[in-house]
């Protein structure tokens, strides 16, 4: 679907770039042509991922940041132009979650989850924006999910941050279009990482549970959503802002009472493209 290079000579900053989907996207992203900044808390999280990406071609730059701290997001932007000299795309992947009913939550865990992912996103737009903005523009890509609009019982944190994260997508779209600046989004259905599979299903049990809720019956591919964001922040999306690309196999809109239910995850089809190599964390 991405032409080769289509990225080329974008810079493109990447929240919790070291693990998971941030990871892929990095890769994928840098393998269109754009040079990459991972973004993370834990340097052991992103400098071998900076380094892995390097070793395949890809110019990539890790720096330390925590999202939360609005002087931080702008050192990290600072980071981004003084090793690339400019910066084209913001991805706001950088996120917490974790299952536990809301009468049982911990006093301050609602607030922390909020913080890490909705004034996080927050503090990353706005420092790449007034960059983008002195610069004729840019794209933004945030992660949210579908219980956004769902609802999702277990992760009303999480839910409730990502459903600002979507009003914040289609406030600054609108806010910023005069600006050169598209603002989009993506809610992607369950894929594996080691983050959701140590706090989202911990077990193969709930697992499958979810699994079996999925029309398509099968977990989203990481290099699947990655593809999907590259689609996005490139110049084939130039006329789409304050949108959100839904990437869950179907999941949202939930089963049906008639639809067969899939026993086992169908058959997996032979790609004739390469795909992405999985990183240490992939399921
Ligand atoms: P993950 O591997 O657990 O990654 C989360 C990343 O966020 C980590 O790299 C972490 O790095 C970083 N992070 C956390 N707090 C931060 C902070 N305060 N400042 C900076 N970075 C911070 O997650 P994932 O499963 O790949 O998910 C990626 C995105 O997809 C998230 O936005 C998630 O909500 C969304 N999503 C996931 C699923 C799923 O099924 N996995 C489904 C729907 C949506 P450090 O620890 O180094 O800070």
């Amino acid at each position: 679907m991405s032409p080769e290079r289509t990225l080329r000579s974008r810079v493109a900053i990447i929240t919790g770039g070291g693990t998971g989907l941030g990871r892929d996207v990095a890769r994928q992203f840098g393998r269109l042509g754009a040079s990459v900044v991972l973004a993370s808390r834990d340097p052991a999280h992103i400098e071998p991922a900076a380094s892995e990406l390097a070793a395949e071609g890809i110019p990539a730059l890790a720096v330390t940041t925590d999202v939360r701290d609005h002087h931080q997001t702008r050192r990290m932007v600072r980071a981004a132009i003084e090793r690339f000299g400019r910066l084209d795309i913001l991805v706001n992947n950088a996120a917490g979650n974790f299952i536990r009913p809301a009468e049982r939550l911990p006093e301050t865990a609602f607030a922390n989850v909020v913080d890490i992912v909705l004034n996080g996103t927050f503090n990353c737009c706005r420092a790449a924006g007034r960059e983008m903005m002195a610069r004729g523009g840019g794209v933004i890509l945030n992660i949210a999910a579908t219980y956004a609009w769902t609802g999702g019982p277990g992760t009303v944190h999480s839910a409730a941050s990502k459903a600002g994260v979507l009003a914040l997508t289609r406030t600054l779209a609108v806010e910023w279009a005069s600006r050169g600046i598209r603002v989009v989004a993506i809610a992607p259905g369950p894929f594996d990482s080691r983050g959701a599979a140590d706090r989202l299903w911990p077990s193969e049990e709930l697992k499958e549970k979810v699994r079996r809720a999925i029309p398509l019956g099968r977990f989203a591919r990481r290099e699947e959503v990655a593809r999907a964001c590259a689609f996005l922040v490139s110049d084939a999306a130039a006329y789409i802002t304050g949108e959100c690309l839904t990437i869950d196999g179907g999941g949202w809109l939930g089963r049906g009472v008639l639809a067969e239910e899939p026993s086992q995850p169908p058959p997996v089809i032979k790609r004739r493209r390469r795909p992405l190599a999985e990183d240490e964390d992939s399921g």
